[in-house]
C-alpha cells in the first residue's frame, strides 16, 4: 500500500468518530474499534488551584500501607521482592490516594499473584508512574475497571482458579494500556511560547465552499518562522471554535515539526462527528466542538503532524493485518513495532487497540502507536515528567528523538 493511500484510509477514519466505549464494562479481548482521538469529550484544561488558601487545609490523614498490608494474606502470599516494590509505589507522595487504593487492590486480587516478578514489575511501573495529568487518570481508570463485573467475575466463573487465571490476563493487558485513557492527555498548560506570530486580516474572500457548507469568508495571514499560514474562518465565526488570537497562541507555542506543517488552516461553520481532519497535505479541517481546550487542539495538531513526518521517516506500509507478519511493514515500521514490543505500555487505549488490531478492519496500525506517543512526547518534553517518559517507553523515546533530531 502506498503511503498516499494510507494517508486516505487515514483521513476516512480519523473523520469518522464513533462514540467513546462504555468502561468499565467493555472486554479487553474484544474490544471494538476506535475512532481516532478526534472524538468530542477532550479532557478539560487543567486549572491551577488557589496557591494561597486563606486557612491551610487539613492534610489528609495518610494510610499506614505496610501495617494495611501486613494483616492482608494475599498481599503476604506474594514474593517478597514484588511486596517490596509495592510498598515503595505505595510510598510514592507523588501518587494520590484513591490511585493507591486502585493499586492495593490490584496487587491484593487473585489474579496478581498469577504474575511474574518481571511482569509485576512493569504493571508497578506503568500504573505507579506520576506524570501530571496521565498517570493519576489511567488510575481512575484502573479503579473502575478493577470494580467492574467483568474484572470481578470474569468467564462468569465460580471457580476461583479461573478467575485468578482470568484476572491475570486482564492485568496484563492493563499494564500494556487497555485501560489507558482513549487519546494521550493533554499534561496541562501550553507549553512556554516558541516563536512570534504576527497575523494579518481579515480580507473577504467571498462566498467559500467549505465542507460542511458554503458560507461567506474571511481570511487571516499568520506569518510563522518566515512562512505564511492561511486561515479561513466563516464570516460568522462559529461558537466552540478556536478565536483567532487562539490560534495564534497555538502557533506561537507548537513544537517546530508541527508549527513547520501547516499551510492552511480551515475553520468549519458546521459540526461533524470529528473534531479535526486532515489529509496530510499541509491543510487541517477544525470542526466546531464544545468543551475542547487548546491543550487538546493542540495535540491534534501535533498527531496529525507526527503522522506526515512518519510517513516520510518510515516508509509504507505502516499497518499490517491482525494476521500477517510483522515483516510485511516497511524497514521503519518494523523497527518502530520492535520498540513498542519491547517498551510493553502503550501510552493511550487508543494507542493499544492499534497496535493489537482491535479496530474495524482488523489491521494493527503503527503510525497511530507512533502518532499518539509522539503527543505525549512533546507534553513532557523539557519537563521533569521526560525522565519518566524515557523510563516507560525507552525504546520508542529513543527513536522519536532521533526521528526529531532530538537526541
Ligand atoms: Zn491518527
Amino acid at each position: 500500500m502506498t503511503a498516499i493511500s494510507e494517508r486516505k484510509l487515514r483521513l476516512v477514519r480519523e473523520s469518522l468518530i464513533l462514540p467513546p466505549r462504555p468502561k468499565p464494562t467493555s472486554s479487553v479481548e474484544t474490544a471494538p474499534g476506535r475512532g481516532d482521538h478526534f472524538r468530542p469529550g477532550g479532557q478539560p484544561p487543567i486549572k491551577p488551584t488557589d496557591p494561597k488558601p486563606s486557612v491551610p487545609p487539613t492534610p489528609p490523614p495518610t494510610v499506614d500501607w505496610e501495617a494495611k498490608l501486613a494483616k492482608n494474606p494475599a498481599f503476604q502470599a506474594l514474593n517478597p521482592g514484588v511486596q517490596q516494590a509495592v510498598l515503595e509505589t505505595l510510598a510514592n507522595p507523588d501518587i494520590e490516594d484513591a490511585g493507591k487504593e486502585a493499586i492495593a487492590t490490584a496487587v491484593t486480587s487473585p489474579g496478581f499473584a498469577l504474575l511474574s516478578t518481571d511482569d509485576a514489575d512493569d504493571f508497578l511501573q506503568y500504573e505507579g508512574n506520576t506524570i501530571p495529568g496521565f498517570g493519576a487518570q489511567i488510575r481512575a481508570e484502573l479503579a473502575a475497571h478493577l470494580a467492574s463485573d467483568e474484572y470481578q467475575h470474569p468467564h462468569v466463573s465460580i471457580f476461583p482458579l479461573e478467575q485468578a487465571v482470568g484476572q491475570k490476563r486482564e492485568l496484563l493487558e492493563i499494564s500494556r494500556g487497555a485501560e489507558a485513557l482513549p487519546g494521550s492527555t493533554p499534561v496541562g498548560g501550553l507549553p512556554p511560547s516558541q516563536r512570534d506570530v504576527t497575523v494579518t486580516g481579515p480580507e473577504d474572500v467571498g462566498e467559500y465552499d467549505f465542507e460542511t457548507g458554503s458560507a461567506d469568508a474571511e481570511r487571516y495571514t499568520f506569518h510563522v518562522d518566515g512562512r505564511d499560514v492561511e486561515v479561513i474562518y466563516p464570516k460568522e465565526h462559529p461558537e466552540d471554535s478556536p478565536s483567532p488570537e487562539e490560534l495564534e497562541q497555538l502557533f506561537e507555542t507548537l513544537p517546530d515539526m508541527a508549527a513547520s506543517e501547516y499551510e492552511r488552516i480551515i475553520i468549519e461553520p458546521g459540526k461533524t462527528e470529528a473534531s479535526a481532519s486532515t489529509t496530510g497535505d499541509g491543510q487541517i479541517r477544525i470542526f466546531p466542538e464544545t468543551g475542547r481546550s487548546l491543550e487538546r487542539l493542540q495535540s491534534t495538531l501535533v498527531h496529525e503532524a507526527a503522522h506526515n513526518v512518519s510517513d516520510d521517516a518510515f516508509g509504507s506500509p505502516s499497518s499490517v493485518d491482525v494476521d500477517d507478519d510483522l515483516s510485511e511493514l516497511s524497514p521503519g515500521w518494523q523497527e518502530w513495532a520492535a520498540a513498542a514490543e519491547a517498551d510493553g505500555h502503550s501510552v493511550s487505549d487508543y494507542a493499544y487497540d492499534s497496535v493489537a488490531g482491535n479496530n474495524d478492519d482488523d489491521r494493527r496500525k503503527f503510525g497511530e502507536d507512533f502518532a499518539e506517543t509522539v503527543e505525549l512526547y512533546y507534553q513532557v518534553r523539557g519537563t521533569p515528567a521526560e525522565a519518566e517518559f524515557a523510563r516507560l517507553y525507552p525504546n520508542r523515546y529513543d527513536l522519536i528523538r532521533q526521528t526529531f533530531g532530538d537526541a
